[in-house]
Formats: structure tokens, C-alpha cells, sequence
């Protein structure tokens, strides 16, 4: 694949980026179908909005973070939609990421952190995604798969052993609300979470607290009691709904139906927390 349109050399963007809310799009827009089809098979190359350092959210110690580009759910209160599409990540290859990842090896060992690969949903480029965590892996970097858990059965339990702890997101429990949410359906998120649960893979469930979609009390119980009856779930993160995504939707002149939605309040977090934790589940 050429990363360069009419034979002239493009300009190569800055994989790192200060955090994942800087805008990205356009990035891959020359890249030709075929050669697209070409990556996501072989993994020798993937589609990446930045590299971000210094994450102390996305697993366990202070973490490098890759974000990619594609993801297939249409979140209503997705804070990077400047991801879902795959052209507006910049074409990135393995070996200009592993150079990257390479960069951080001695720091995150110091910190007792690793690599987190995030979207974006990563599972849109599996190949890549396991050719870069089998990469870290042989660095002795620990591994984080963020994901909405929907494409799991595209990862091989092999390829799962080079994952060291998934970070599961369960976005609703009502089929129709996790439809109204995500776009999408929630069989395939918890045929993963139970497939995980029965290979002991060490699990962090994320979940999204957002008023008036997400936080009543049947939904978050039911959730809890379903997570409860894993057996490899560390913890829960109850992440609070925020508006810092709220500029990208306008940019992108896209419909934002979450404007007027306010964060939860921290008691309306602790509430929550507290559901999860009368489930014997440690949430934070
Ligand atoms: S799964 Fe993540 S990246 Fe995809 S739409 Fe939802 S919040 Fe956005």
C-alpha cells in the first residue's frame, strides 16, 4: 500500500497526539480499496488516529495508548466519532508502530505499565491488532484490548494469548435499549464476555453512565448480576458520560442527540458503584 497520492511523497502526520479528542479525519482518504482489504488480511499494516502516553485509565499503571480507526457501533454519546470511519486514521505500518511502541519500552517497565490498543473499535483490524500486541508482548510490554466486545470471535484463543487483560465495555442490558445506544445488537458483547470468562482471560468491565439511557436501576442491575457470574471480572469502571466529544460531532456535522444531557452528579456514580458492588464486584 502507498502511503503517498500521485507518486508524490505525502508529508507523514504525527502519530502522537496530546490525547485522543484532537480532530483526525482524511487521513487515508488516497488509500486505494484494494490495498485497504490487503491491510486488514494481512496486518502488516493499520489505520491509527494517535499514539497517546501517559494514560493512567485504560489498564493497569501508566499506559501507552493506540487508537485506531472503524468501529462499526454508533454510540450516541461516542466522544471520538472522528474514528468510526478507518480512512481518517493515518496508514500506519507494523514496523513504524512497533518503532513507536519501541520509543516507550524502558519508561513503561519503570512505571509498571503497558500498551492498551483502543478506537475506535481495534477488532475492525484484528490482524493488525495482534500482529502489534504479539509485537509488545516480545518486548515484555504488558497488553490491553479495549473493545466493545462485538467482533470478538474474530480473535482465535491463540490470538487471545497474546492479550493480557481485556477492557470489556457493556453499554445496556435491554436488548432494545443496547440497540437505542449503540446501533447494534448485544449478543455477540456477551457471548465474548462469557467466552473470556471461561478462559479465565483477566477482564475489566467499562461502563458508561449516561442519564436517562443508561443508569436505571433495573438496567445496571441486571448488568451487575450478569458480570457477577464471570469468573475472571477484576473490576468495574463506571465511566460518567462527559461532553468533551460534543465539538467533534459539530465539526463533523453530525447529529448530536446528547446536547443537552448533563454528566451524572458524583452521588448519581456512587449510586451506581454501589449497585455493582452489592454484587460482590469491586467497581470504582
Ligand atoms: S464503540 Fe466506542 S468508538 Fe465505537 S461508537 Fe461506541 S464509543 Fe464510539
Amino acid at each position: 500500500m502507498s502511503e503517498s497520492m500521485n507518486n508524490k511523497p505525502k508529508k507523514q502526520v504525527k502519530l502522537e497526539a496530546d490525547n485522543p479528542y484532537v480532530l483526525r479525519v482524511d487521513n487515508a482518504i488516497d488509500v486505494p480499496e484494494n490495498d485497504i482489504r490487503t491491510a486488514l488480511t494481512s496486518g502488516d499494516k493499520g489505520f491509527l488516529h494517535s499514539f497517546t502516553t501517559g494514560s493512567a485509565v485504560d489498564g493497569p499503571g501508566i499506559r501507552v495508548v493506540a487508537w485506531t480507526t472503524g468501529c462499526q457501533f454508533r454510540c450516541l454519546y461516542c466522544h471520538n466519532p472522528d474514528t468510526w470511519k478507518m480512512r481518517n486514521g493515518i496508514p500506519v505500518t507494523l514496523e513504524r508502530a512497533v518503532a513507536e511502541l519501541e520509543k516507550y519500552r524502558a519508561g513503561l517497565k519503570i512505571m509498571a505499565g503497558g500498551f492498551t490498543i483502543s478506537g475506535g473499535e481495534p477488532l475492525m483490524q484484528d490482524r493488525f491488532v495482534i500482529n502489534l500486541f504479539t509485537a509488545a508482548k516480545k518486548m515484555g510490554i504488558h497488553t490491553a484490548l479495549d473493545t466493545n466486545g462485538s467482533l470478538g470471535n474474530r480473535l482465535s484463543d491463540s490470538d487471545l494469548k497474546q492479550v493480557d487483560l481485556v477492557l470489556l465495555d457493556i453499554k445496556a442490558w435491554d436488548p432494545e435499549n443496547h440497540r437505542r445506544v449503540t446501533g447494534h445488537d448485544i449478543t455477540p458483547v456477551i457471548e465474548f464476555a462469557r467466552r473470556l470468562s471461561g478462559i479465565k482471560k483477566p477482564v475489566w468491565i467499562r461502563f458508561v453512565l449516561v442519564p436517562g439511557y443508561t443508569d436505571s436501576k433495573e438496567e445496571v442491575k441486571n448488568i451487575a448480576k450478569f458480570v457477577s457470574g464471570l469468573e475472571n471480572v477484576e473490576r468495574v469502571d463506571v465511566l460518567p458520560f462527559h461532553q468533551m466529544g460534543r465539538f467533534k460531532w459539530k465539526e463533523l456535522n453530525m447529529d448530536y442527540s446528547l446536547d443537552n444531557i448533563e454528566p451524572p452528579s458524583s452521588e448519581d456514580v456512587n449510586r451506581v458503584c454501589s449497585i455493582f458492588r452489592e454484587e460482590g464486584l469491586k467497581a470504582y
